[in-house]
């Protein structure tokens, strides 16, 4: 069996991994690497192999950074299935529609400023996307389901978003078994909706996330209380909460929290508006998928409490009322997206807010590196947005208990359940470098051996 890393691999965006066994060649995620525009189209655009050779997808979960690039695989000749859960297929709806609208106006972009040569056509379009959902199956967790000659595969709950895997592969070559464990993305222990990440047993080549390799996070418990001193520290100031979150999966944990803050009657009157039209889609299905709630969740909506939609709260689809939410006077909270403001109308909100010292940007999410979130986070006293200078004057809470993906504890613990005896390599992969080393210090200072934190289109051979 040889393994390749052809995304995410030291750095966090882009997840592809290709595996090939048994004259099959099988997919971990097809996902965007995002980055600079121009580069990103670039690197996007052509696979490192023929798509038409691959025999199948295994989808981790719905994140574009896992998921976005399968409209473009489809578009480039791949008519095999995509297999993943069932709620990450119905998120997959909602998020590859979005990302082809996006595409079709980032092309826009460039091609505005593409000085010879005839115009970029999109990395693809919502007619890509109606052939890619045509090629999902959707896979219950914990049932073992046959993709190829000798190779079964088996969703195992995360714990990150909603409908989100690990996915461990059990692999038959020459008569003898390997077990290969991708974890995708991993959540956290008492994260708010989902259940917890369920552990792996003991594969023998393992393919770990180590976004956070290197940093332990406030424990989940905290969650409440942090949120709920920054949202009355604002409002004490007659100010507004500006929160960029993912549409998908961030929004609603947000939510979430806040419903329990005014059920719990520690916060009142505060107006609280989601405005993503994204979102109130995503929404819809995690009401579709109540198999993937734990027990608090369940117990909510057993009594008739609606966790995701509650008096104070307001989604935002239309632009005119989104534009309404600038002139309103008073404290409120904001919710938008894109997550690290790299577009998106959290970026009007911003404009809109950040030099008014009343106001907080509260950041409850990762920001990658060249991001407009990651000025914020590192406090810039003056950010760009739509080419003007502003100055950042509004507070900046960070709150990492908001985090889906484990802390370095939480990855060792993970992996530290694990037999060393029997884990033959252990990759490191979805990390910036000096997280990902962190994450093999860690780990070998456990005992554990043979950590590599492959490059891009390194390679790696596993025997029996
Ligand atoms: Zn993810």
């Amino acid at each position: 069996m040889i393994v390749q890393f052809l995304g995410a691999a030291q750095t966090v965006t882009g997840s592809m991994h290709l595996v090939s066994v048994n004259g099959s060649r099988i997919l971990l995620d097809c996902g965007l690497f995002q980055g600079r525009r121009a580069e990103s189209y670039e690197r996007n655009r052509t696979f490192p192999f023929d798509p038409s050779k691959i025999n199948a997808v295994i989808l981790s979960h719905a994140h574009i950074d896992h998921a976005g690039n399968l409209p473009n695989l489809v578009k480039s000749g791949f008519t095999g299935p995509i297999y993943s859960t069932g709620a990450t297929r119905d998120l997959c709806q909602v998020m590859l529609y979005d990302s082809a609208y996006l595409q079709e106006r980032d092309i826009e972009f460039l091609n505005k400023r593409r000085k010879d040569g005839p115009p970029a056509e999109p990395l693809y379009t919502s007619a890509d996307v109606d052939n890619t959902i045509g090629q999902f199956v959707g896979v219950p967790y914990r049932k073992s389901f046959t993709v190829a000659d000798g190779v079964s595969v088996k969703f195992l709950d995360a714990g990150h978003i909603l409908g989100s895997a690990s996915v461990l592969l059990e692999i038959k070559e020459n008569r003898n078994v390997l077990t290969l464990g991708f974890t995708g993305d991993l959540g956290r222990k008492d994260m708010p909706i989902l259940k917890d990440p369920e552990p792996m047993g003991s594969p023998d080549i393992l393919i770990s996330e180590s976004t956070y390799g290197g940093r332990i996070h406030e424990p989940v418990a905290d969650m409440g209380k942090s949120l709920l001193s920054a949202v009355r520290r604002t409002m004490d100031r007659g100010g507004k909460v500006i929160i960029p979150a993912f549409s998908v999966g961030r929004t609603q944990e947000v939510v979430y929290a806040l419903f329990k803050l005014f059920d719990d009657e520690q916060l009142s009157s505060i107006p609280v508006f989601v405005d993503s039209p994204l979102a109130v889609h995503a929404t819809d299905v995690f009401r579709m998928h109540p198999e993937c709630f734990d027990g608090e969740t369940l117990r909510y909506l057993h009594n008739d409490s609606d966790p995701f939609g509650f008096g104070r709260l307001t989604y935002i689809r239309s632009v005119e009322a989104s534009k309404q939410l600038n002139e309103r006077k008073g404290p409120c909270v904001i919710i938008a997206a894109s997550g690290m403001c790299e577009g998106g109308r959290i970026l009007h909100h911003l404009a809109n807010n950040v030099e008014d010292p009343r106001n907080t940007v509260l950041i409850v999410g990762f920001m990658a590196e060249h991001t407009l979130g990651r000025r914020i986070v590192e406090r810039q006293p003056e950010i760009r947005i739509f080419g003007e200078v502003f100055r950042l004057n509004a507070e900046v809470v960070v709150l990492n208990s908001f985090s889906a993906h484990a802390g370095q504890d939480e990855l060792a613990g993970f992996i530290g359940a694990m037999d060393k005896k029997k884990l033959k390599q252990i990759h490191l992969v979805h990390g910036e470098p000096a997280q990902a080393e962190a994450l093999r210090t860690k780990l070998k200072e456990a005992g554990f051996r043979d950590l590599f934190i492959p490059a891009r289109g390194e390679k790696a051979e596993v025997r029996p």
